[in-house]
Order: C-alpha cells, then sequence, then structure tokens
C-alpha cells in the first residue's frame, strides 16, 4: 500500500499523488460509502489516503483514509441536509476581494472570515485590483485594511499588474495548501496564473451566480505549484458554508465580538437588543467597527442568504 494525497475527485474516481509521481485513478472500498452517512463523498481533496494499485490496469483502490486536521463542506443541494466535503487539511484560506469591480461588501467577507473560524483555518485577505482605485476607494481600502489588522487578520494589497505585489503573493502561497474565496472576478485565477504561468487557469469565466444556484457537479482540484505548495480551485463555489453552524455559536467566529462577549450581563446575550450587553457597548465607543457587528447581526438574522 502507498500514501499519497486526494489532488482531484471527479465524483466517483480520484486522482491520487505520491511525491513527486504521477497521480493514481483510484476508486473507493464500498464501505467507505456506507460509513459517512452524512457527506456525499466521503473522500474530498486534500484527503490524505492509503491506497493499493492494480499493476494491470494500473488504477488504484482507496484503502483508509487518513484523520482530517479540517475540512470545509457545502451544502449538497439546496434542499438537502447532506453535505459534500469540499477540501480537506487546508493550511489557509486566501479571500481575494476588491472594493470595486466587482464590490465586494464586509458582510461577504465576514460571513467568509466566521467560516474560516468555525473549520480553524487561517485567513488572509487580500485586496486585489489596486490600480483601479481612485481617492474614494482608497480611503475605503484603508478602512478595511484598519478594521481587519486590528482584528489580526493578515491583509494584502496587491494589483495583478505589479510584479511586487506578486511577489508578496507567492511568499504567501508557498509550500502552503492554499483555497482561495472570493466573488467571481476579483482576479484569483490571474493572480495565481500571474506566481505560476504553467498552471493557465481560465480567468474571465463566467459568472458562478450561475452555477450556485442548483449547485452543479462543480469538484474541487488541488494544483501543485513548482515552488512547494497547492491551490485549491473550486470552480463555481464562492463561498463556503456556515449553514451548519447554530445561531448561538456565531459570535464565537467574530474574534472581536467573542472577546468582549464575557462582559455582557447576560451569559446567554445575542448581543442583539439585550440591556448590559458589552459587545454593543464596545460598538457604541469604537472598539468593535460598525461594519463587523452589521454583518454579526445580519447572518444572525438571515439576511444574507443569498451569500451562502
Ligand atoms: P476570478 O473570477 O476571481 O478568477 O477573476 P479573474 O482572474 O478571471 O479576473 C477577472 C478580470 O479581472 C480579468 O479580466 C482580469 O484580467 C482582471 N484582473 C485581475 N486582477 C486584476 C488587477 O489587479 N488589476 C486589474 N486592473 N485587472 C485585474
Ligand atoms: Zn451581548
Amino acid at each position: 500500500m502507498k500514501e499519497g494525497v486526494v489532488i482531484k475527485s471527479t465524483g466517483s474516481w480520484y486522482n491520487v499523488q505520491t511525491n513527486d509521481e504521477a497521480p493514481v485513478s483510484c476508486k473507493i472500498k464500498g464501505k467507505f460509502r456506507l460509513d459517512e452517512l452524512k457527506s456525499t463523498n466521503p473522500v474530498a481533496v486534500g484527503d490524505r489516503v492509503m491506497y493499493s494499485v492494480d499493476q494491470s490496469t494500473g488504477t488504484g483502490v482507496i484503502e483508509k483514509i487518513g484523520e482530517r486536521r479540517n475540512f470545509i463542506v457545502r451544502r449538497a443541494s439546496n434542499l438537502s441536509r447532506q453535505t459534500q466535503i469540499l477540501a480537506a487539511n487546508i493550511d489557509q484560506a486566501i479571500i481575494v476581494a476588491t472594493i470595486n469591480y466587482p464590490v465586494t461588501t464586509p458582510v461577504f467577507i465576514d460571513r467568509l472570515l466566521a467560516s474560516t473560524e468555525a473549520y480553524d483555518i487561517p485567513a488572509t485577505i487580500i485586496f486585489n485590483k489596486v490600480d483601479r482605485y481612485d481617492h474614494f476607494h482608497k480611503d475605503q481600502l484603508a478602512e478595511f485594511q484598519e478594521i481587519y489588522e486590528k482584528i489580526g487578520y493578515n491583509v494584502l494589497t496587491t494589483s495583478a499588474k505589479h510584479d511586487e505585489d506578486l511577489e508578496c503573493v507567492k511568499d504567501l502561497l508557498k509550500g502552503k495548501v492554499s483555497l482561495l474565496a472570493g466573488h467571481s472576478g476579483v482576479g484569483k485565477s490571474t493572480l495565481v496564473n500571474r506566481v505560476e504561468p504553467s498552471l493557465n487557469l481560465k480567468t474571465g469565466r463566467i459568472s458562478e451566480r450561475h452555477h450556485t444556484g442548483r449547485h452543479t457537479t462543480t469538484f474541487a482540484e488541488m494544483h501543485p505549484l513548482s515552488f512547494g505548495g497547492y491551490i485549491i480551485d473550486t470552480p463555481g463555489i464562492r463561498g463556503f458554508g456556515l449553514f451548519n453552524i447554530e445561531k448561538e455559536e456565531l459570535a464565537h467566529y467574530f474574534r472581536e465580538i467573542f472577546k468582549v462577549a464575557p462582559g455582557c450581563r447576560y451569559y446567554n446575550c445575542t448581543h442583539l437588543h439585550e440591556p448590559g450587553c458589552a459587545v454593543k457597548e464596545a460598538v457604541e465607543n469604537g472598539e468593535i467597527a460598525a461594519s463587523r457587528y452589521n454583518s454579526y447581526v445580519s447572518i444572525y438574522l438571515n439576511r444574507d442568504e443569498k451569500y451562502r
């Protein structure tokens, strides 16, 4: 048996790679399907697996799945409570945003950040296309940067047109398994292609909104980087879920809210309307950014469902 990492899945076949060898197409042992009733796919990109190879066909069978350090899921379909595991063993999430073209709203960023907190995946925010920002956009950028750095997130500002910015992106990706998230058109593929030209990811893809409604069969793929590390590509997937998180838990995933919440009068304070709420007090005195609090409220009240 060999040990390798799943770098691509097409539903029933998995490409498993061991070191620098060519990937082997593998099926999974039938019994995993039964074991893992809660998710529609028992094996995901990023999984470390043990597999055996049939010498006559050159294909393999996945015999064992290693324990996952973390994994992200989405709803398997709009109507079902079943989940699909998108990827496992992720070192970092990179949220690519733009102030304009297209507009990335704070609540979109904050939902992704809450998800990465929930999944225990370190996150970096990249504001891309800075070459297109006017003075107004630059002020907004500075504001965002201050908000997210203050609560401890790594923030980069880039333009795919500036070589020195690309060096920073390369340093960020080096040696790590990275998941890129963000709206269609913010420049995810462009940035990756610029640091790894051999990848040639499709840029200017058609609107992903087209896909997300029906959750058509899109599968994640892990692209190896020549300078070490992998990019997880999830075509057609804008975000990943908070749907499996209870409302009461949400405050845990807004780190600055979580920090001051012990000061609330009621231990089960929702931070929406209770008297003696330390969170609302922190918002009023500027310690917690209003935009972050507003994101918390709108996610709590399900007002931004469309971003799910
Ligand atoms: P993705 O959907 O996030 O992968 O976005 P793409 O990489 O397909 O980029 C969408 C469009 O934005 C393409 O036409 C890119 O050429 C353009 N683009 C990407 N990054 C930048 C940038 O930093 N500055 C400018 N001006 N355009 C960019
Ligand atoms: Zn409170």
